[in-house]
């Protein structure tokens, strides 16, 4: 099988004359920062590059297919997938120096931003001119429009506003060949040939390097109101979940965190956790000041009806801060306690959320692990934060990990909701996608990239390329 060129001195010169040596990361601690992501998993680079400018982008390509090295686009290395990481070495293309927003057009509500803005950026920038751009993943201090673009981000308001790829309308691309490709509009529709733009969205930098966005916006909504709900156990937040929903309302957040997430925060709770399968709901409707206030009385009544022991409305920055506080702190207390921590974000169909919920006992038993649940209830997307004390048993784990997926993708579901395949879940691909629709897949990746150059090792596992690099 033929492998990669390691990068040689040589090569090191031929990029530091070709980039200049300024946007080389020589100090190793630095270095050491970008052989990591949020997923937990950790490979070294060869190199790290910053660029400052996308001809900058276009002259690395051109080397990686001189000498066949792999290139590793960067964001804001937030994603929980291992998805820029140097897995079979090469160079890590850090994008975060490109990261202005160009515009911000409020009468045609589109703006132009480069890929490594930071998202809270972009939506702090839109909101001062009452404009909106609603996905919010939560680790949007840290993650990328790039990366957002790339993964296809989606957050807590997606039920309502959808994900990532329903606010880019046009991208600019440097593709592996280093030739570069604009894809789609600045308009609100196009139909013109194939749609390059979603083909690029979600692929996880392994078609094209991001290196311009063109997003649409929305007017900023006026009014937020906030509740969260405490209910005796899952199936009956979850049939407040459809009640609400087949009422006619749809908030723009419904999230819910299982008894175990509860208990693990409960110093912070201002309220007692009844029992020991209690489960929280926070809902969240924004619009009209007037309406949202009307709309959280009415659905705090649903929320009564089907059984919420305990109501607490947030209708002022200050609560809505501390309920959502709480949703952070579960994730930072279970990424702290535990030696091993695998973020799977699995979906199923909103009316399985219960039963699925109710089965994770069984794997926890059978596999030693402790698995903490919360996420998007109006979506479907469970975040199951899968947890062991030691890495002792990783066959075990992983064998736990493959017994949920499996039940997942049975229930109707599917193994990734919003953080993507990367390196973590590739393992796992050919249990939700069929052999043709990954033989299609692969071929794509080769028209775009021949000498398989562009972040190599993600998404399909080696034997789906045959005897390619890799
Ligand atoms: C605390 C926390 C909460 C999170 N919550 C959510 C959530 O609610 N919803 C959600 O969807 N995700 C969430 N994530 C995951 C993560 O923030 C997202 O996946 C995010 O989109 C990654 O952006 P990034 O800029 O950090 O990308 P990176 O981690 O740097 O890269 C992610 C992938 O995108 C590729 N990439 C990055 N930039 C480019 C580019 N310009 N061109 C081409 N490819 C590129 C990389 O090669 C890699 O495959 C969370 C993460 C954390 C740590």
């Amino acid at each position: 099988m033929k492998t990669y060129t390691p990068i040689t001195k040589d090569i090191r010169r031929r990029i530091s004359d070709a980039l200049g040596d300024e946007c080389i990361v020589t100090n190793q601690d630095e270095v050491g920062t970008y052989s990591k992501d949020a997923s937990g998993l950790s490979y070294p680079p060869e190199l790290v590059i910053r660029v400052q400018e996308t001809a900058q982008i276009q002259r690395l390509m051109r080397l990686a297919n001189e000498y066949k090295f792999p290139i590793i686009p960067r964001g804001g290395g937030s994603g929980l997938a291992g998805g820029c990481l140097p897995v079979l070495g090469g160079v890590v293309l850090s994008l975060e120096k490109l990261n202005r927003i160009i515009s911000v057009d409020t009468q045609n509500l589109i703006a132009q931003v480069q890929p490594g803005t930071i998202t809270k950026d972009l939506r702090d920038a839109v909101q001062q001119k009452k404009l909106f751009f609603p996905p919010d993943p939560a680790g949007m201090d840290q993650s990328t429009i790039g990366g957002n673009a790339a993964t296809n981000a989606g957050g807590p308001s997606c039920v309502k506003y959808g994900t990532t790829k329903d606010y880019i309308l046009g991208l600019e691309a440097v593709l592996p060949s280093g030739r570069m490709i604009n894809t789609g509009t600045r308009t609100r529709k196009g139909v013109v040939g194939y749609d390059l733009t979603q083909l690029l969205v979600g692929s996880e930098g392994t078609l094209g390097i991001i290196t311009g966005l063109i997003l649409k916006l929305i007017p900023y909504p006026p009014a937020v109101s906030a509740m969260t709900a405490v209910f005796s156990d899952l199936p009956s937040a979850m049939q407040a979940v459809t009640q609400i929903l087949n009422r006619g309302h749809l908030p723009s957040a419904i999230e819910f965190l299982d008894a175990k997430c509860l208990l693990l925060v409960k110093d912070i709770l201002s309220f007692h956790v009844p029992g020991e399968k209690s489960t929280l709901l926070i809902i969240e409707v924004d619009g009209n000041p007037e309406q949202t206030k009307r709309d959280i009385k009415t659905i705090g009544k649903i929320l009564k009806e089907v059984g919420a022991t305990h109501l607490l409305p947030a209708f002022n920055e200050k609560e809505r801060g501390d309920i959502w506080n709480v949703r952070r702190q579960v994730s930072l207390r279970i990424h702290d306690n535990y030696a091993l921590y695998i973020p799977e974000d699995v979906v199923v169909p909103i009316g399985k959320i219960p039963a699925l919920v109710a089965e994770l006992p069984k794997f926890e038993a059978e596999y030693g692990l402790k698995i903490y649940a919360f996420g998007h209830a109006g979506d479907g997307n469970i975040h199951l934060n899968i947890t062991a004390q030691n890495r002792d048993n990783m066959n075990r784990v992983e064998m736990g990990v493959k017994a949920i997926l499996a039940r997942v993708i049975q229930m109707g579901g599917t193994i990734s909701g919003e953080h993507g395949i990367g390196q973590a879940k590739k393992r796992y691909l050919s249990m939700e996608l069929s052999a043709e629709s990954i033989r299609l897949q692969t071929e794509i990746k080769k028209v775009f990239d021949p000498n398989m150059i562009l972040n190599p090792g993600k998404i399909f596992p080696k034997e789906d390329f045959n005897n390619r690099l890799l």
